[in-house]
């Protein structure tokens, strides 16, 4: 019986080997998934303690990529989706060492409305004045990559960069806007610069048509289906996807999910892998996915092709930690209106943003506490994750006291650290992947997965697994 291995137990090595089962039977090919770790999920990971949910990796994910939403809901899952709310839905940047609310209308970086533009406190008059002006900037002559930083300044000017693209990018993507790419990052605006000529009448337009087409057709009656809100996560924590994947799976015959299980080196003999685990242990495989990060992959790899290990290892990746930290409700005095807030590298801080947790989502917090979740770390502050829990917690205290005014002590604090865990789509990521994609294909029998090569969050992760099922099924139906 042929048999598939699988090498990383993340959201993309678990979706690659429910995807396989989900389109053949056990009586096809055994497939073994190997985890380094003691538990699956790798970046998911969520935790209860004294009433709280705290999400220490991903805490929701993108409605508009729609594969973790469509996954959830063939798991049957559906009723346990969680939108945001809504009401608070604003964000807020710090400036000046104030917090002053994201322009409502900005979607990203983009203004689509322009009173709430007009009427912001963020920017300067002359900082508006430029960013209304990229109706009239024209569009880039050649199609070559280039940094987010360059493609901001060039079409929104420098203070739309400094104050909403890098701080909004550095809170999804912990990276450095002048290193990174917009071609391989921001594909849609790009399009939208190409297609519209400029970003807000591309902008502009999309939303119309969205809502559009979000309008019921008169005398649809309309379903009790969950709102669907631009972020989404599940009321019991992400892992409650991971835990219903991997109890499904190891309920299957031919299917194994193993945590402790390391893998130390790959061979290739006679047409077939060779794996080998940390404690010694062989296995053979006809497909090979490895769904590690792309560092762990290049190791990996070094003794099946140097030329694919070595351009791996160009993908970089940063480190950051989250430090949830809860109070009590009547301790706060600042208001709780929104998500959250972000903070610009010209600010000089030691967190790059904080997500008001228990006010963007519900059933995360008892009622009369207030969970706060901040980010540390990242390309601006790398250092910092290696701080011990005690410093790590005295510092974000340190920083909701001069941001926030918050003088309490918590009643709850919780630290992750994720290192080398953020890949970075850097300029040239698009060339990069394409030629590891091309080497990749040229190997019968190995696969990539994860979410180092198209896409960083957690819907990509898990469409690029179910592609990888995909080529499985039809390199074992080719014989
Ligand atoms: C702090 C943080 C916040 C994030 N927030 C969001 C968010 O809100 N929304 C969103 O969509 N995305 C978010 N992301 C990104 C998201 O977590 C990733 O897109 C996704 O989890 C990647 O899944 P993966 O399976 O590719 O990788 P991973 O989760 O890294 O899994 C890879 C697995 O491979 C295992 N492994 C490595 N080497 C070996 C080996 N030699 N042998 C066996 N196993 C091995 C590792 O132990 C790990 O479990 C966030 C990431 C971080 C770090």
């Amino acid at each position: 019986m042929k048999r598939v291995v699988v090498i990383g137990g993340g959201i993309a090595g678990l979706s690659a080997v429910w995807s396989l089962r989900e389109h053949r039977s056990n009586e096809e090919f055994e497939v073994v998934l190997l985890e380094r770790g003691e538990r699956f999920g790798g970046n998911i990971r969520t935790e209860r303690s004294e009433g709280f949910l705290i999400e220490g990796g991903p805490d929701c994910f993108l409605s508009e990529k729609p594969w973790a939403m469509e996954l959830i809901k063939r798991l049957g899952l559906a009723d346990k989706l969680l939108p945001t709310n809504d009401k608070n839905r604003k964000t807020f940047v710090l400036s000046g060492g104030k917090l002053h609310v994201l322009p409502e209308g900005v979607i990203l970086m983009i203004p689509t409305r322009i009173l709430p533009l007009a009427t912001s406190s963020l920017i300067s008059w002359p900082g508006k004045i430029r960013m209304a002006m990229e109706l009239f900037i024209p569009k880039k002559k050649d199609s070559s990559d280039e940094s987010l930083g360059e493609f901001v300044r060039r079409r929104l000017g420098k203070e739309a960069l400094d104050k909403i693209a890098e701080p909004l990018v550095a809170g999804v993507h912990a990276g450095d806007p002048e290193t990174m790419s917009v071609r391989a990052s921001f594909p849609k605006f790009v399009q939208l610069e190409e297609d519209s000529g400029s970003l807000i009448k591309g902008m502009v337009r999309k939303m119309a048509s969205m809502h559009k087409a979000r309008k019921p057709a008169a005398g649809a009656t309309g379903g009790q289906k969950p709102r669907i809100t631009m972020f989404m996560t599940m009321r019991d924590g992400l892992s409650e996807l991971i835990d219903t994947l991997t109890s499904r799976l190891s309920k299957m015959d031919r299917t194994s999910l193993r945590t402790g299980a390391a893998v130390s080196t790959i061979e290739k003999k006679d047409g077939r892998y060779l794996v080998t685990l940390e404690g010694g242990e062989k296995m053979d495989a006809d497909a090979l996915v490895v769904a590690a990060p792309a560092w762990a992959a290049s190791n990996l790899l070094a003794g099946v092709d140097q030329g694919l290990s070595d351009k791996l290892r160009t993908i970089p990746y940063v480190s950051t930690a989250t430090v949830s930290i809860a109070f009590r409700k009547k301790d706060i005095k600042h208001p709780l209106n929104g998500f959250g807030f972000v903070v610009p590298k010209v600010e000089k801080r030691r967190i790059m943003a904080a997500t008001w947790t228990s006010v963007k989502f519900s059933h995360r917090a008892p009622d009369d506490s207030v969970l706060i979740r901040c980010f540390v770390g990242g390309s601006k502050n790398a250092e910092l994750v290696d701080l011990d829990d005690a410093a790590m917690v005295k510092m974000v205290k340190e920083e909701l006291r001069d941001i926030m005014g918050i003088e309490a002590e918590p009643v709850l604090t919780r630290v992750f650290r994720w290192r080398k865990s953020m890949p970075q789509y850097t300029i040239g990521h698009d060339e990069r992947v394409k030629w590891i994609d091309e080497r990749v294909a040229s190997i019968p029998g190995l696969y990539l997965a994860g979410s180092a090569y198209h896409g960083i969050g957690i819907s990509d992760s898990i469409r690029y697994g179910e592609v990888v099922a995909k080529k499985i099924i039809h390199q074992f139906e080719k014989g």
